[in-house]
């Protein structure tokens, strides 16, 4: 398949970057990864307002009216045009001598491409997950390339044979490693609010949409590591993950919740799919 890279499609074997590219030394930019079910764009205009978000917060000048084009585009040009996939795309600041400061006139770049996603039967594969220190920067808002602190904790969980790493800043969950966390106690949704702790997930947004019209009672607020014991319902949620049922918790070797898949876990997938998929 072919990426979009230096304004054209190319074959990615014919797509180079230098390496003085500010992404490739400092993880300077940003990314977006946007879902397309059976061929349709889903919340493409929340995905690319993120984008622009993101690009203002970094300082980044790019113009984002030609993302939802490209990414529509990306899809059509290849070879699963109808079935379940998504858009990478990422902006880097671009390429300049290295330096801390920020040199004018740098020009940023885009890499864009679609790709295949297995999200078939998703309502029924249980997640067991690990938790442990965040350990990233305060800006976790910003859908940064500089994902580190996410990929170690991420690899934390795989190598020990968990399938997730949430993470907690003293002593309240923020969110797993590439995952939104929603806990059910008697009855109402929690989750953390919006703010700089957490990346605002676009399938966060749509599942307390889903909340709201299903009138299940829900409450922003950080969830605190102890209060697992009362906790009835976990499920986590994101682009690729979509809305997972959260079979147990780990914490330094202890098992600390476990649990079946619950009645709000499983409405809310109902109601996602049909959302989703029509
Ligand atoms: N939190 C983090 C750290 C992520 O990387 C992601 C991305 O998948 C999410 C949450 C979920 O966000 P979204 O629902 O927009 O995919």
């Amino acid at each position: 398949e072919e990426v979009y890279w230096n304004d054209t499609w190319v074959r990615p074997e014919e797509a180079f970057v230098s390496v003085f590219d500010r992404s490739f030394m400092f993880g300077d930019g940003i990314y977006e990864v946007t879902p397309f079910y059976a061929g349709k764009p889903f919340m493409l205009k929340e995905h690319v307002a993120r984008v622009k978000y993101c690009l203002q917060e970094m300082n980044i000048v790019f113009d984002t009216s030609i993302l939802e084009d490209l990414m529509l585009e990306a899809v059509n040009r290849s070879s699963f045009s109808e079935e379940d996939a998504a858009v990478y795309l990422q902006i880097s600041r671009g390429t300049a001598p290295r330096s801390h400061f920020i040199p004018e006139k740098v020009q940023p770049s885009l890499l864009l491409y679609a790709f295949k996603v297995d999200l078939a039967n998703f309502e029924n594969r249980y997640w067991k997950v690990m938790a442990s220190e965040d350990l990233r920067w305060h800006r976790c808002d910003i859908k940064s390339t500089a994902l580190l602190a996410n990929t170690l904790a991420n690899e934390a969980a795989i190598s020990a044979g968990y399938d997730e790493n949430l993470l907690f800043r003293n002593g309240f969950f923020t969110e797993g490693s590439h995952t939104t966390i929603f806990f059910v106690v008697e009855g109402t949704v929690y989750t953390h609010p919006e703010g700089r702790q957490i990346l605002s997930g676009i399938t966060r947004k749509v599942v307390l949409d889903l909340c709201q019209q299903l009138s299940i009672p829900v409450k922003e607020e950080a969830f605190p590591v102890d209060g697992l014991a009362s906790v009835e319902e976990i499920f986590l949620t994101g682009t690729t993950t979509q809305i997972a049922p959260v079979s147990s918790v780990t914490i330094d070797g202890k098992g600390l919740f476990s649990a079946q898949k619950g009645k709000i876990t499983t409405r809310l997938q109902e109601e996602f799919l049909r959302r989703t998929r029509g």
